[in-house]
Formats: C-alpha cells, sequence, structure tokens
C-alpha cells in the first residue's frame, strides 16, 4: 500500500508513519518526490489490515498498490527516476547513449573506441569483462584485467563505464571499477545476483531476459529496489521468438508500455535486439521515436575482428552517422541528445 503523507507534514509524522510500519514486521521506501513524500509499504499487507494508518498525523491517504510490483511502480513516483553515473545520465531529457565493445579486448581496442565513441556524443561507454557466453568454448572476457582496461579508458574520456556482472561473488571487485552494472538478459531473473547489486549504491542496468515478460522485468527490477538501490535503468534487447530473420525480435512497444507503469527510465539495445549492424540505426531511430530515455549501442574499431557480436556491431563512422539521425529524430520528440 501507499501511504500519502500531507504536504506540510513534519518530519516527526513521516517517522512515526515508519516506525508503525515497522512495527508490523513491513518495510517501508521513503520515496520524497517534487510535490509529495510517499511511504510504500512492501510485505504480507495482511499485516496491515485494520492498523490505521488513515489516522495517523500528518498521512493524506492509504490506498493499495495495485501493480505487483510496488517501488518501481508509478503509482507510488510520478517523476520518472534519474539515474547519474558521472557522465551519464539516462531519465532527463537529454537521450543518454552508452557505446563501446562488445567485448574489452586490449588496451588500444577500448581506448580507441572509448574516444570515437565520445566524439560522436556518446555519454556512457560499454563493454564486458565478464561475458556469458552461450558456448562454454566461447571467450569469456578478460575479466580484472579487461576491468582495469575499462577504468584506463575513463580516465583518458571521462566516459562512465558500463560493465556487466555475471555473479554475486564478482559484485564487490566489478563495484571497484563500474559506474554501472550491468545485469545481462540471462541472467534477469539470478535472484541472488539481484540482491547483491541491490545492496550497493552503484547504478544497475538491467536486461530483460529473452523469455521474460515485461511484468516479470519489473519484477526483477523490484528486487534491487527492495534492497534499497533505487538507480535502475531497465532495459529492452529483444525477445526470443518464432521469428529467424533478426537473431532477437525487438518489441518497441515496451518503451511506452513501461514509461506507462514504472518511474524507472528505459533503455534500448538494437545491437541485442537485431543482431545486425545494418538494422541498428534504424531501430536506433525508431527507439528514440517511441521515447527511449537510453540507447546501448555495439561500436568495435573492426567488428569483423571483434571477438564477439561482430555481426551486430558498428564501426566508428557507422555509429556516427547513426548519431546523426537519432539525434533529429530526438529533437522531433521533444529530447536533447
Ligand atoms: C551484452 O550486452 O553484450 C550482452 C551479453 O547482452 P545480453 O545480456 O542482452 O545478451
Ligand atoms: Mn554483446
Amino acid at each position: 500500500m501507499i501511504i500519502v503523507m500531507q504536504a506540510g507534514a513534519a518530519q516527526a509524522d513521516l517517522e512515526r508513519v515508519v516506525a508503525r510500519v515497522e512495527g508490523l514486521r513491513l518495510k517501508p521506501h521513503v520515496i520524497v518526490g517534487t510535490e509529495r513524500t510517499v511511504v510504500a509499504v512492501v510485505g504480507d499487507e495482511r499485516d496491515a489490515a485494520g492498523s490505521g494508518f488513515e489516522t495517523l498525523p500528518g498521512v493524506a491517504s492509504v490506498m493499495p498498490i495495485l501493480a505487483p510490483y510496488k517501488v518501481a511502480s508509478r503509482e507510488v513516483q510520478s517523476e520518472t527516476t534519474v539515474v547519474r553515473a558521472g557522465s551519464l545520465v539516462v531519465g532527463g531529457r537529454a537521450i543518454g547513449v552508452i557505446a563501446g565493445p562488445c567485448s574489452v579486448e586490449s588496451r588500444d581496442q577500448i581506448v580507441e573506441t572509448a574516444l570515437a565513441v565520445k566524439a560522436a556524443g556518446a555519454t556512457g561507454l560499454r563493454g564486458g569483462a565478464f561475458k556469458p557466453r552461450t558456448s562454454p568454448y566461447s571467450f569469456q572476457g578478460m575479466k580484472e584485467q579487461g576491468l582495469e582496461l575499462l577504468a584506463e579508458a575513463r580516465a583518458e574520456t571521462g566516459l562512465a563505464i558500463v560493465t556487466e556482472v555475471v555473479s554475486p561473488e564478482d559484485v564487490p571487485l566489478v563495484t571497484r571499477y563500474a559506474d554501472v552494472l550491468q545485469i545481462g538478459a540471462r541472467n534477469m531473473q539470478n535472484y541472488r545476483l539481484l540482491e547483491a547489486v541491490g545492496r550497493t549504491e552503484v547504478p544497475v542496468l538491467l536486461k530483460r531476459g529473452p523469455s521474460a515478460t515485461v511484468e516479470e522485468l519489473l519484477l526483477a527490477a523490484e528486487y534491487i529496489l527492495d534492497g534499497g538501490n533505487r538507480q535502475v535503468m531497465l532495459c529492452e534487447r529483444g525477445i526470443r521468438t518464432f521469428e529467424t530473420h533478426t537473431r532477437f525480435t525487438l518489441p518497441l512497444a515496451t518503451v511506452p508500455w513501461l514509461h506507462a507503469r514504472t518511474h524507472l527510465p528505459v533503455v534500448v539495445d538494437p545491437s541485442h535486439g537485431t543482431g545486425h549492424a545494418n538494422l541498428v540505426a534504424s531501430m536506433a531511430a525508431a527507439s528514440v521515436a517511441a521515447g527511449a530515455d537510453g540507447l546501448i549501442i555495439e561500436v568495435h574499431p573492426d567488428p569483423k575482428c571483434a571477438s564477439s557480436d561482430g555481426a551486430q556491431t558498428l564501426d566508428f563512422a557507422a555509429f556516427e552517422q547513426m548519431m546523426q539521425v537519432c539525434r533529429r529524430v530526438a529533437v522531433a520528440v521533444g529530447r536533447d541528445l
């Protein structure tokens, strides 16, 4: 349920509400918005039946949260969450663009890419150091050495680093380097991993599982939010369907659907969503038109030599062109890029 505080409620009123919620063995999430403060109460709400919050001083109203996800719901926070990670801001008027290789491969590769994508307007640098690969025989990433190279690229360019963490044990290590922790599609329902990143204060990019519904995506986000980390971005990266002309099927209706139901910003990944470099720019532009708050794009100095996902990766010139098209679309829909 949501306990809405009166506009001028005193801090003591809020503290009294929080204490009463905790006394019921429920968890209060205080959400301070620009217009109102609410306490989202999560847990088994049967425990709150007849608890009389309405009559406490400073309380304006009490209402149920209808959605199965709670803290993620627009019902508890009407303003979109702005995720801030150094140079990368996602959820405001400006669209955040995260670009870089699928995998970190060498110092030259990551630094050269960081300089090129920054020059084209990217505000975040992606690069996998821990790679979750379908085959155990495929390149698994440079691991800690890859994280060190990402940190060098950040030092050279100032770009925030977005990199994947694949297991709860690796969270402390990856957190030492990353500005944004990426939870990959394969791990969207790895609940122990979601809890582990929920205990950090590092912003999270949560990718949709290829066979997960959007409601399951929101419930996965809820694990992170419930842990106390509110800096969460959702990422549509395509789902598995019967269709084979693209690697996955990229459903862009997800973007306005999510915007209606959650305050979390939405990023689209047209690289994994299509699997083909020649489709990426069109789908990036379509994502911006659909209202995406951010894009994540695979870019490599020489895609045909990339150690992973080369077929869907843009070279520097193609990325620059994509940015020009997306910038025009962004202006047309009232955004900046
Ligand atoms: C990636 O971003 O390189 C990646 C592995 O993506 P996904 O988890 O969406 O497959
Ligand atoms: Mn990839």
